[in-house]
């Protein structure tokens, strides 16, 4: 079926995370581990990722890069609205990609990872988040809600994802006003207790004290009051 976008309204569409996600997401949430600022180094590395692959791509298709050759990745605080946002103009995903990537455990590891966290104690559980490194789902270690709007490299248009991390996403077509003019905007609405990820400061710190070795610059806005 093709949904001619300009007649028909597009209503987003929900689903289930597969169920290795959602143990995961569980036991992330729930576990005692309080190191809670990878979630950035994992944010960050992603953007990171999708430069480079962006960088690969367009050696075989120059025409990608568009007028924005430079790699980069933004970090936005907004103090005032609990809001922190990890942006970059690296390769982006299609709808489909996203659906894979953000609601399946595509990662042979994390699979592994589950198994073993759900045989481990609480505190041995926390000790292997760190070691595994958890990816993009550590967002709901401080988010309650996060929202991805990706627009692939060279595509026509753009979608989001938005979950609550709670069993289910949803995904929708994004206009191109909203989304990045290439690439990937995610939005995290920060627990309460996870405010300080909104701070400058807080920012500073663990970006440079944990991202340092990114190879792509990082420019840290803070969207005044
Ligand atoms: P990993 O990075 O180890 O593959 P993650 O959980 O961190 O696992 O991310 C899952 C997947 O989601 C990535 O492999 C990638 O395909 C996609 N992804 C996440 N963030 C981005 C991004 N900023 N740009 C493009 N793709 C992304
Ligand atoms: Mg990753």
């Amino acid at each position: 079926m093709t949904v001619d976008a300009e007649t028909q309204p597009i209503q987003p569409e929900s689903r289930a995370f597969e169920a290795d996600v959602a143990k995961l997401l569980h036991l992330m949430v729930h576990s005692v581990y309080s190191d809670k600022d990878v979630f950035l180094r994992e944010l960050i590395s992603n953007a990171a990722d999708a430069c480079e692959k962006l960088r690969f791509e367009a050696i075989e298709t120059p025409s990608l890069l568009g007028d924005d050759p430079q790699p980069r990745i933004t970090v936005l605080a907004d103090p005032e609205a609990r809001r922190l946002v990890v942006e970059d103009n690296g390769v982006g995903m299609s709808r489909d990609e996203m659906v894979e990537a953000l609601g399946t455990i595509a990662r042979s590891g994390t699979k592994a990872f589950v198994e073993r966290i759900e045989a481990a104690q609480q505190k041995e559980g926390a000790q292997l988040i760190g070691q595994f490194g958890v990816g993009f789902y550590s967002a709901f270690m401080v988010a309650d809600r996060v929202e991805v709007v990706s627009r692939r490299a060279g595509a026509d248009e753009a979608a989001s994802w938005v979950s609550d991390g709670k069993g289910t996403f949803s995904v929708a077509p994004a206009s191109l006003e909203e989304a990045p003019a290439r690439g990937t905007r995610v939005i995290l609405h920060l627990l309460e207790d996870a405010a300080q990820y909104a701070e400058r400061w807080t920012l500073e710190s663990t970006i440079k004290a944990q991202s340092g070795h990114v190879p792509v610059p990082i420019w840290l806005v803070e969207k005044p009051g």
